[in-house]
This record gives C-alpha cells, sequence and structure tokens, in this order.
C-alpha cells in the first residue's frame, strides 16, 4: 500500500497529527497496536488521575467543555476523551495494528506493520514517552522473597503480598502509589531523591494555570539552557484528587509514610540510602520558592495583585535527623519494592541509524536528524515545556505538520 503518511500510535499525540493533516488535505492512515488511547488503557493504573487540571486538556479542534474544568481527569476518562477526539476529527486508525520495522525506502520509508509492508513519504513516530519503566541497575540485587513491580503493571494495592513496601521514587508516581499503599493498611518507606516541589494550589489558582501564565511551558527547547537536562527532569511532585490537595513530603509524613534518602545500593540484600535526604529537600523547596517568586512577580507586573489572594511561602519540607541509612530487604520488613523510578520511550524498532548510543532519538524539536520525513512526537521539553503535557501537541504538531508540508512541496518541485 502506498500513502503519503503514516502516524505510529494512537494516543493524544498521534490523533493530533492526524487532524493536522487532515486540515491539509494530506492522505494519511494512524497504525495503532491496540486500540485508541491504548496506553491509558493497559499501561495506567485505575486510580491514576491527570495532574493537569480538565481546562487543560486541549487538543486541535478540542477544548475541554465539561461541567468541572477545575477537576484532573482519571484513566477511564482519559480514555473517553481520546476515544470521542478520534470520532470527532474522523482519525483514519488501523487498530490492532503493531508497527515492528521502519526502514529507508526508495520514496520514503517502508513500513512493516504486522503483515503489511506500506510505502510512505513522511512517517511521525507517535508511540509515547512512557513505554517502558525506567529501572535503575540495582534492581538486580533486591533479594529474591521481595516482590518488585513497576507503575506499569501495577493496578492496586490487593496486588502485593502482605507487608511493608519501599516505593522507590518521589515523584507525580511515586508519591501518588505511596499514598494509595499506605491507605490499604501497608507500612510504606519512600525513597526520595531529585524531585520538583509544587503545591496543588497557589493564591486560589492551580499551579497549571501559574505555570502556563507566567510563561514558563511556552519556554522553546532552542532557548533553555540546559536542554538535556530539562529533557530529563522528574514529574513534577504533584497529584489530582478530587479535593485538589497537595500531595507533598510533608503530608505524606502526616500521613505516617517514612521517607529515606535515595537508594543508592544494595549490597547483600541491604539497601542503602543517600544521607543527603535533608539537602535534596533543601534544594526542592528553593526551586519551588524560586517559582513562586516569579509567580507573584508577574502577578504584580500583570496588575492582578488585587484580584489574588496575597503571596506566601509553605512550610519547609521536614527531615527526620533520625532517618535511616540502611534497610535490610531480607529482614521480611519489607516484601515489595515498587520503581516509580521513570519511564522511557521504545524506538528499539526503528531499522534506520537516528537513534544515540542510549537510545534516543537524535532530532530538532521533533524534525528527526538525519531522516528527512521522519518526525517524533509526544517526548518530554520535544519543542517546549509544555510538549511533556497532552496539551502541548497543539502547538507542537501545527509546527511539524508545517515543515513536513513543505518537505512535501521542496520534493515535489
Ligand atoms: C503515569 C503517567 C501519568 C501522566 N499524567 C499526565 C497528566 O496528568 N497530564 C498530561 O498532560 N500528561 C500526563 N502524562 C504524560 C503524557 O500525557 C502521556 O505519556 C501520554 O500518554 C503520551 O501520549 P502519546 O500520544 O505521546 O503516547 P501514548 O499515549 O503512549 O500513545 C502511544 C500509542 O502508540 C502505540 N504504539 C506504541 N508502539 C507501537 C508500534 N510499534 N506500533 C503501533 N502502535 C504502537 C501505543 O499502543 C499507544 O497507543 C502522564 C504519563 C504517565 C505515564
Amino acid at each position: 500500500m502506498q500513502t503519503t503518511a503514516v502516524v505510529v500510535g494512537a494516543g493524544h499525540a498521534g490523533l493530533a497529527m492526524s487532524r493536522r493533516l487532515t486540515e491539509r488535505s494530506i492522505d494519511h492512515v494512524v497504525l495503532e497496536r491496540g486500540e485508541v488511547a491504548h496506553s491509558w488503557r493497559t499501561q495506567r493504573w485505575p486510580t491514576l488521575r491527570l495532574l493537569t487540571p480538565n481546562w487543560q486538556t486541549r487538543l486541535p479542534g478540542y477544548d475541554y467543555t465539561g461541567d468541572d474544568p477545575d477537576g484532573f481527569m482519571p484513566a477511564a476518562g482519559v480514555v473517553a476523551t481520546l476515544t470521542d477526539y478520534a470520532r470527532l476529527v474522523g482519525t483514519p486508525v488501523r487498530t490492532g495494528t503493531t508497527v515492528h520495522a521502519l526502514r529507508a525506502g526508495p520514496q520514503g520509508f517502508e513500513v512493516h506493520a504486522n503483515d503489511d509492508l506500506l510505502h510512505a513519504r513522511i512517517v511521525v513516530l507517535a508511540t509515547g514517552a512512557c513505554t517502558r519503566p525506567a529501572i535503575p541497575a540495582i534492581a538486580d540485587a533486591i533479594p529474591p522473597p521481595v516482590a518488585t513491580l513497576t507503575p506499569l503493571a501495577y493496578r492496586d494495592p490487593g496486588q502485593l503480598p502482605a507487608g511493608g513496601v519501599l516505593v522507590v521514587g518521589a515523584s507525580a508516581t511515586g508519591v501518588q502509589l505511596a499514598a494509595e499503599i499506605h491507605q490499604s493498611g501497608r507500612p510504606v518507606t519512600l525513597a526520595v531523591g531529585e524531585h520538583i516541589r509544587l503545591p496543588r494550589r497557589y493564591r486560589g489558582r492551580d499551579i497549571f494555570w501559574w505555570l502556563e501564565a507566567t510563561g514558563l511551558l511556552a519556554e522553546r527547547y532552542d532557548q533553555i539552557d540546559d536542554l538535556t537536562r530539562a529533557r530529563h527532569l522528574p514529574s513534577p511532585q504533584l497529584t489530582g484528587t478530587p479535593e485538589a490537595v497537595t500531595t507533598d513530603l510533608n503530608s505524606l509524613t502526616a500521613l505516617g509514610i517514612r521517607l529515606v534518602g535515595r537508594l543508592g545500593r544494595v549490597v547483600d540484600g541491604v539497601a542503602q540510602f543517600s544521607g543527603g535526604l535533608a539537602n535534596v529537600c533543601a534544594l526542592a523547596d528553593l526551586k519551588m520558592n524560586r517559582f513562586l517568586t516569579r509567580a507573584d512577580q508577574w502577578a504584580t507586573a500583570s496588575g492582578l495583585d488585587d484580584d489574588l489572594p496575597p503571596p506566601h511561602r509553605f512550610a519547609p519540607t521536614r527531615v527526620d535527623p533520625g532517618t535511616p541509612l540502611e534497610l535490610d530487604l531480607t529482614s521480611g520488613e519489607i516484601t515489595t519494592v515498587v520503581w516509580a523510578t521513570g519511564f522511557r520511550p521504545d524506538h528499539s524498532w526503528l531499522d534506520i541509524p537516528v537513534r544515540d548510543h542510549g537510545g534516543r532519538i537524535r532530532h530538532d524539536g521533533g524534525v528527526v536528524t538525519g531522516a528527512p520525513g521522519l518526525y517524533v512526537l509526544g517526548l518530554p521539553v520535544l519543542r517546549t515545556r509544555a510538549s511533556t503535557y497532552i496539551h502541548g501537541a497543539t502547538a507542537d504538531t501545527a509546527a511539524l505538520a508545517d515543515h513536513l508540508h513543505s518537505h512535501l512541496s521542496s520534493r515535489r518541485r
């Protein structure tokens, strides 16, 4: 089969790109190994809610119009939203179609999907940034009786054996799972590394309102000093709950969750934690306050001070001076380790030399380097800091659609 463009993946990014191609009358097909929103159906735990507010769930040709703009959508709501969106924009999607190889072809690309071969001049990779768990090498040293689990396989606390749980990682996923597992009655220890502390609400507004209003989310990839670092920052320590509560380390400590430092090594079954927990927390507090100062300055400059509650600051993170540095994983106290240590994309099926030694695609704002006609979407800070989130696909797909349109026109000339 011959088509102008193939989009791989029918998550929000692939669907948004399809809408852009339709706008430009570029014939295309979206290939999806499962169903629309497959990762939200199969790789997210049921109680997960977006940490971005509903009003921010925007895509090309779609704005949230429900009755809870300040609420946080559960995973099932994301599935429903994306399924409706695909219908609304008439996405030409072929479900149950796994792309297992992509090769350079005489006219562009050869896309090997199931038993079919498609020829396309343009290919857009929209297969997601969170397809695989990022698990540190020390995982191999966890002694066998202790069960290990990743967030992609986690569904609910009932899945875990009885006993204590060590959650490794205190970003969005780690803090939510630590709170949920603790509520099930299991003692939880949370290993805390570098993290981004933010309050859920500040001066009467959601923190994402501030991140957008101050222009932080709009910062472009080619204007960020340390882009590699920006692309590898952990997710903000935030959860979306119906009550819009702040889930920070102080609130977890108040629940009875024990904090320890970053998990560094496991030697003879003994987990060793960094002694730098207080420093890591102080740094996160400092960076949070730096952003709140930026927010206050923006509010003043915008003449909004009279419309908003006054500026204030949050209590520093409390760290127990007696925080343990070791935990014997053979003692029976801990029966499960949950790796909330992040996610990574999977582009291992590309038969085109566009990945670096770490397996990451080399690209310039989504335009893949060294393979004209190949694009990638949905990666953190792809074109702006907003690219990390669903609504970022609106601007990203507009820019990449312009680029690929020019590419097609120049080839025609
Ligand atoms: C736990 C978690 C919480 C998040 N919370 C938020 C949030 O609150 N707000 C927010 O804005 N963002 C959030 N995100 C980030 C982001 O929105 C998601 O990662 C989003 O799913 C990425 O969308 P995508 O379309 O790029 O990829 P995905 O939604 O992962 O879609 C990729 C699609 O490609 C398909 N696919 C993959 N490989 C192939 C192949 N070889 N052939 C065919 N099909 C393939 C998959 O089946 C999948 O359907 C969260 C992510 C995670 C993991």
